[in-house]
């Protein structure tokens, strides 16, 4: 027995499932996962949701890559490491000699650590010399990080999910918080259930933190610019914006306030179809709310005018002065658990790791010093440019890992059609993924409960995971593999664990000055700005907002209509998001055999109105077609959804909805307009 005993193990981990950062203790014995158990961790204490508590089976699937694959013909075979890392470095060696540095594009996972990202971003830059590297961000959180760069100067959560249940007034924009950050939205129900918090809650659907709002009004798709302008104006009009926090903290005002000129209440009314009493008794719960955080995620972001409604956010918040306190702020809510740190550490086509510019002379002297070699100087492509400069023929080799594009990426079929395009195309990931099958070669990866390391949550939370099994067959952690790809390309890297990396970037990056894994043992975190003698900072803002002269600045902007709105042909709105047991397009819940059986059959959301005009009830097939592909689904009849409003999950059994979606992207930041799509539907005979 005690044998036995000996070898349970008990070990540290942080969910992979969403940004809410829930840390574990994973209980095993040899490879078989006995239990898991939340603890201790800053972010959820002993709270859990369904994917953090039973979705780790995924790690023992028997469809887990234990080898490299090599394409041969139509199908792959197994090659030893050696053969393939060789192949990859003289494929990646052969485009840039050939083609130039810039021929080549690195994907960051978003996923994996912050340790595996830096090794990548500094294979891109220092190794093959190109700035074309980018992170799965650009699907989803980009415009929130450049609505808040352009107002307060970082981009980050302004505060702690302490602060979002501490808060008067929450106000949750195009966020399903229950499904996609079920932890996070547990305390915000516990807030406004014991603790008189008020909640509004701005969404075309009625989910689940919908129905339990005080206010829960339904803008017409692509119009939430305009009513988050209008509260604004609304502030100035009736002399309720904070005018010593504007006058002490805040720079352009005039420009502001004459900006805000077309967007009155009856225009915001008429344009977001809104009752005009709706809107002014929104504006009247902001106005006397003490505190207000505003939760937002991909509703608000994946529109063309994405970074534009990001930005009406935190000029709200400026208006009313709910910066710099407990309490307050603005909380652009992670999808993947480590998007914050992969944008931390540089997986971004235009920012060295602590968001320093690639194009700021000093800044790449100091990391061309550091990594003793010259460095670009251009700003490089997103993932977006990436994929039409392989149709524009610049783009020949791609490096990506962890992330499955061809599910996640909008317009999944031009983007499947330009990677047949690649000269050579490697994948790195843990599953053979919709991705892989466009790949020359294929490198299997290990899961974080396989690798030590560090993430950053969507509170700007570092944490320490550690590795809790050993890497399954002839898996590997990202940052071994980036190593061996690099070596073999002549670098001479010789790290030998993550905290070396995590020491380096630390040196290098003045947000994560003070970061060490010796600072970060066990359950102990740190919210970045992180200064050299490890002090963090739980409010992002208190003496400065990051301008050079500390001030914030109010951002002017103007509206236009969505790019796809429905018309004769294509008459309905496709709206499209996340289920509560899945993640995403599915690579890792489906493989977890207890929330494949408990998950609800994939459906299209169809409203009682549309559903009598059809003659259709729910379990009737239909084919949804939008002008870039075409699926076959069930349809489920619900008042979730309104008129001629449809929604579907983010993976059908037939395909992912990407088919659907189109190529238009918010205009900032390249981030698709997956919530602007118009789609038609064809009732079929087959019941
Ligand atoms: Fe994981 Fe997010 Fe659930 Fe926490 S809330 S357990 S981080 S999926």
């Amino acid at each position: 027995a005690k044998m036995r005993e000996e070898r349970i193990k008990q070990t540290k981990t942080v969910c992979t499932y969403c940004g809410v950062g829930c840390s574990y203790d994973v209980w095993t014995k040899d490879r078989k996962i006995l239990k898991i158990e939340p603890a201790h961790g800053d972010a959820n204490a002993i709270s859990t949701c369904v994917k953090g508590k039973f979705g780790w089976d995924y790690v023992n699937h028997k469809d887990r890559l234990q080898k490299p694959l090599i394409r041969e013909g139509n199908g792959f075979r197994e090659a030893s490491w050696e053969e393939a890392l060789t192949l990859v470095a003289k494929k990646l060696g052969e485009a840039k000699e050939q083609h130039g540095p810039d021929s080549i594009g690195v994907i960051v996972s978003s996923k994996a650590t912050n340790e595996d990202g830096y090794l990548m971003q500094k294979l891109a830059r220092a190794v093959i010399g190109t700035n074309n590297v980018d992170n799965c961000s650009r699907y989803c959180q980009s415009p929130a990080t450049m609505g808040l760069f352009r107002t307060v100067g970082y981009g980050g959560d302004s505060g702690s999910i302490e602060d979002i249940a501490a808060s008067k007034l929450v106000l949750v924009i195009g966020s399903n918080t229950t499904e996609s950050h079920p932890v996070l939205a547990t305390r915000v129900k516990r807030a406004h259930k014991l603790h008189g918090q008020r909640l509004v809650v701005a969404d075309p659907r009625e989910h689940e933190i919908a129905e339990r709002a005080d206010i829960h009004f339904r803008p017409k798709p692509g119009t939430d610019l305009v009513w988050l302008c209008a509260m604004s104006k609304y502030m100035f009009d009736q002399g309720y914006e904070k005018k010593a926090f504007l006058a002490q903290w805040v720079n352009g005002i005039d420009a502001f306030r004459a900006s805000l000129e077309p967007f009155t209440m009856e225009f915001a009314a008429a344009t977001c179809e809104l009752p005009m009493a709706t809107l002014i008794e929104v504006a009247e719960e902001i106005a006397k709310a003490d505190t207000m955080c505003v939760l937002w995620a991909m509703g608000i972001t994946q529109h063309v005018m994405g970074s534009d409604s990001s930005t009406a956010i935190s000029n709200l918040l400026l208006v009313t002065g709910n910066y710099m306190r407990p309490g307050c702020g603005a909380y652009p809510l992670r999808g993947h658990n480590n998007v914050q740190g992969a944008g931390d550490i540089g997986a971004m086509p235009n920012n060295y790791p602590g968001y320093q510019p690639v194009t700021d002379a000093a800044v790449r002297e100091k990391f061309e010093a550091a990594w003793g070699t010259k460095l670009p100087p251009e700003k490089g492509m997103d993932n977006h440019q990436m994929v039409d400069a392989i149709y524009s023929g610049k783009m020949k080799a791609m490096y990506l890992a962890g992330e499955d594009m061809n599910s996640a990426d909008s317009n999944a079929n031009h983007v499947a059609g330009g990677f047949e395009l690649l000269d050579f195309f490697v994948v790195q990931d843990i599953f053979f993924t919709e991705t892989c099958r466009y790949a020359d070669v294929v490198l299997p990866a290990s899961p974080a409960l396989e690798k030590d390391g560090t993430f950053t949550s969507t509170e700007r939370r570092i944490q320490r995971l550690y590795q809790a099994l050993p890497e399954l067959g002839e898996s590997r952690a990202d940052w071994k593999i980036t190593q061996d790809i690099a070596n073999r390309m002549g670098a001479g890297w010789s790290y030998t664990h993550p905290s070396e990396m995590m020491a380096e970037m630390a040196a290098l990056t003045p947000l994560y000055a003070g970061v060490s894994y010796e600072r970060l043992e066990g359950y102990k975190t740190l919210q970045w700005p992180v200064a050299p003698d490890g002090t963090d900072q739980p409010i992002l803002y208190l003496e400065r907002f990051n301008f050079p002269d500390g001030k914030a600045k109010l951002h002017p902007l103007t509206y236009r209509t969505p790019m796809e709105s429905p018309d004769a042909e294509f008459d309905l709105f496709l709206n499209n998001g996340r289920l509560l047991e899945h993640f995403h397009e599915g690579n890792m819940t489906h493989r977890v055999a207890g929330i494949q059986e408990e998950t609800p059959e994939r459906f299209l959301e169809v409203s009682p109105e549309l559903a009598e005009e059809r003659d259709i009830e729910s379990g009737r097939w239909v084919r949804v077609t939008s002008r870039y592909g075409s699926l076959k689904i069930k349809v489920l009849v619900t008042a979730r959804v309104q008129g001629k409003q449809v929604y579907l999950p983010l993976l059908s059994q037939e395909g992912p909805v990407n088919v659907l979606t189109g190529s238009h992207t918010d205009d900032a930041t390249d981030t698709p307009a997956f919530k602007e799509t118009a789609v038609k539907m064809l009732v079929l005979p087959e019941r």
